[in-house]
């Protein structure tokens, strides 16, 4: 049987196996491997993307190797790499962007959890020279999403920071023609929020083809954002994504074979 089969809660394959092998059990990577398996169903990832969480005592990040396959991410794809992005075990690399991830959990103490996206949509607006804007009620979550304009692949520790920088003390940044990105105490949370920028930006180009745009006021963001930031709200769309996750092949094609 192999490890670290993909499990909306770490309580089937994952936790059997472990338990018979007598290892310690990761949720954090569990969730990590699903969080990656579900954006890329919902077509938010692709080939490229990755997804990290700060380790304990920040001693570094936990982030997929750069040759993860991102259709078919294990739990084992993650990787421990400390800030320079020297691996802290085994001898997998980090994505060449790992310093994006970096860069952040050193300027934000409150940040646990990392994604890097290049969804069509959100990057489809900078591309026309749009920045984002809050046109449902889910992006109140987000909150205002400042665009880096600087196009570049954030391989190396100055683009981090300048990124960083921009990103500022907010959840997400559009990275102009390149992709997004979104920060989060938690793995679901990141999740979600990468979920709600993308499904934003599809709606905001949509409303762009017929008409204006009509963002929500800064007072209105604050009122719904507070109610739409519930845990229970946030939990319904981490689960809707992994039951259809699992519904379609996840449990069948054994992911984590
Ligand atoms: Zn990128």
């Amino acid at each position: 049987m192999g490890m670290g089969m993909i499990t909306p809660t770490g309580t089937a394959t994952t936790t059997i196996t472990r338990m018979t092998m007598n290892i310690k059990p990761e949720p954090v990577r569990d969730d990590l491997a699903l969080a990656l398996a579900m954006l890329e169903r919902a077509e938010i990832i692709d080939f490229n993307g990755h997804f990290s969480a700060r380790l304990p005592n920040s001693r570094g990040l936990l982030i997929n190797a750069a040759d993860s396959v991102r259709s078919r991410i294990r739990a084992d794809d993650f990787i421990e790499i400390d800030f320079e992005g020297r691996p802290l075990a085994g001898a997998r690399t980090a994505p060449m962007e790992f310093h994006l991830h970096a860069q952040i959990y050193l300027r934000r103490p409150d940040v646990h959890a990392i994604v890097h996206t290049h969804p069509r949509w959100s990057t489809v607006l900078t591309t026309a020279g749009h920045g984002w804007q809050p046109v449902t009620m889910q992006a109140a979550v987000l909150g205002s999403v400042p665009t880096f304009e600087q196009t570049a692949s954030i391989n190396s520790a100055a683009l981090g920071q300048a990124l960083a920088q921009c990103l500022g003390e907010r959840k997400a940044a559009l990275m102009r023609r390149h992709g997004a990105v979104t920060v989060a105490a938690s793995v679901r949370d990141a999740f979600v929020q990468a979920v709600y920028l993308e499904e934003n930006a599809h709606r905001q180009y949509l409303a762009l083809q017929i008409g204006t745009p009509q963002p929500l006021s800064e007072d209105e963001c604050a009122t719904i954002g507070r109610n739409l930031s519930r845990p229970a709200l946030l939990q319904k769309v981490w689960d809707y994504h992994a039951a259809r996750y699992l519904r379609n092949d996840g449990m069948s094609t054994e992911a984590a074979r």
